[in-house]
């Protein structure tokens, strides 16, 4: 269903004390918070969920992982399945993170199976698709992005694909500082949203919140919130401070 919805991706970032603090800052003002109309989602080290997830509800925020594996169970050392993450409260989690695709190899393959195994656990895929630089400087953006929509997450029926959320972000855009402007997001995210209604209908289309990533602050938030295809934002940097990111969550 298509909300508002702004979601910190902390990375691997934060010691355990570190992590209790911001936590803390960021929950304590959220509880006081009229979020009616908006969804505040959490994604911190996965490590630390427990603590995250105790707190969420009466904080007002939902907890989300970073990643997990497209394998169900069994012998993948390190890996963390779907079940597991269900196990522990966690209602969301982002697939195809353009750090996981581009670090850890993860291919399209992969993902779709992760947004399998997420969604048979009753847990919400954060679908990241993003170009590089040389792509939009070949004016191939829609394509490349178009592809990573198709082969991750179009195998779906319009039931499932209803608990999907999507966030666009430019990967030139992640941790640089430059932001898409509002014309350049606005234009990628009705373009996603049009594939939607061509592959599925419009109502669906029209049901699916679509995030901004990419250097998204508490000075560009408003203009980027505002635009007609933009629902919210997948925030990283920002998301390290609490009255930075307090402030993004009240930009709608
Ligand atoms: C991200 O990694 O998802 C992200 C959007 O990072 P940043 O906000 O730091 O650009």
């Amino acid at each position: 269903m298509r909300r508002n919805i702004v979601a910190g991706n902390w990375k691997m970032n934060k010691t355990f004390e570190e992590a209790d603090d911001l936590l803390f800052s960021i929950a304590e003002p959220l509880q006081k918070l009229d979020l009616d109309t908006s969804q505040v989602i959490l994604c911190p080290p996965v490590l630390y969920a427990e603590m995250f997830t105790d707190i969420a509800l009466e904080n007002n925020f939902s907890v989300g992982a970073q990643n997990c594996s497209n394998k169900e169970s069994g012998a993948y050392t390190g890996e963390i399945s779907a079940a597991m993450l269900k196990s522990m409260d966690i209602e969301y989690c982002l697939v195809g993170h353009s750090e996981r695709r581009k670090y850890f190899g993860e291919d399209s393959k992969m993902l779709a199976e992760k947004v399998d195994l997420l969604l048979d656990n009753e847990i919400n895929p954060i679908f990241c698709c993003g170009e590089v630089l040389e792509d939009r400087e070949a004016n191939n953006h829609f394509d490349v992005v178009g592809k990573q929509i198709f082969e991750g997450i179009f195998h779906l029926n319009a039931e499932e694909l209803d608990n999907v959320i999507i966030a666009y972000e430019p990967v030139w855009a992640i941790g640089t500082g430059k932001t898409a402007s509002p014309a350049q997001a606005q234009e990628m995210h009705a373009f996603i949203r049009n594939l939607i209604a061509k592959k599925y209908n419009q109502e669906v289309a029209d049901n699916m919140s679509i995030l901004y990533g990419g250097s998204c602050n508490a000075k560009n938030a408003k203009e980027l919130f505002a635009l007609k295809d933009v629902d919210g934002g997948l925030i990283g940097g920002a998301s390290l401070k609490a009255e930075d990111f307090l402030a993004i969550i009240q930009s709608f």
